[in-house]
């Protein structure tokens, strides 16, 4: 696509194998981030970082996700074609393409204008089933509900009920839960039955959920 050339396609084939490396197996997870153009989420300036492993300032003070970060999500989420995806935090927009090339219908809800705006132009570029919208994740996005999967991408204090009321029968909620410098990552399934499962998955570092009021900074 435009803006991509031969030299980032390398780069990212690095990525891949160095996040199958740190124990990604997942293969159309690798396959979705030797896809998507890193480089295009983040500032031109830092054009020559993108395909490091590491997390980056996007600007509103916040970061896109480290790539490990992404692809360790993505994995949790047992992500399948036609599944339908809510996603909290929609920043870059970097994660929202690559479950969107998991071939997933996406739908992301990011609560910072500045980055909403950003991202809703830049992913009219891609060929993707995706819908942005501007508002506060902790009340999901109703109209749309239930979902198949629900995948958070900041930290939150606690599960929002919202969240877990808007899951369907035999879906998956993937979420870093913890209010201090660093979050639990927590898988919650729920049964056909409604009742819930919850994995914990270890310990990362994630921006933190903002309260409930969207604002305009
Ligand atoms: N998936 C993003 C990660 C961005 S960091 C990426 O790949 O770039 C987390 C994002 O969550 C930030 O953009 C932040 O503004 C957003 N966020 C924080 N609290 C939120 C809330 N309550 N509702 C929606 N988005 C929120």
């Amino acid at each position: 696509m435009e803006g991509d050339s031969y030299k980032y396609k390398g780069q990212r084939k690095q990525l891949v194998e160095q996040l199958r490396l740190k124990g990604i197996g997942h293969e159309g997870v690798l396959e979705a981030i030797g896809t998507i153009p890193r480089h295009l989420f983040l500032d031109s300036q830092f054009d020559r970082f993108a395909y490091q492993d590491t997390a980056f300032k996007i600007g509103a003070g916040q970061t896109i996700s480290q790539p490990y970060t992404v692809a360790f999500q993505s994995a949790l989420l047992k992500p399948e074609p036609g599944l339908k995806v809510l996603e909290i935090g929609t920043g870059s927009g970097y994660q929202t393409c690559v479950l969107a090339a998991l071939k997933m219908q996406v739908f992301s809800v990011e609560r910072q204008r500045l980055l909403y705006d950003r991202s809703k132009i830049l992913l009219r570029k891609f060929p993707y089933k995706l819908r942005l919208f501007y508002g506060d994740g902790y009340a999901g996005k109703k109209a749309y509900a239930p979902f198949d999967r629900i995948l958070v991408t900041c930290g939150a204090p606690e599960i929002p009920e919202s969240l877990l009321n808007q899951l369907a029968p035999g879906g998956i909620l993937v979420i870093p839960v913890g209010a201090g410098e660093t979050q639990e990552m927590l898988r919650i399934s729920k049964t056909q039955e409604g009742s819930f499962q919850k994995e914990s998955f270890g310990s990362f570092r994630f921006v933190p959920m903002l309260p409930e009021r969207a604002t305009d900074n």
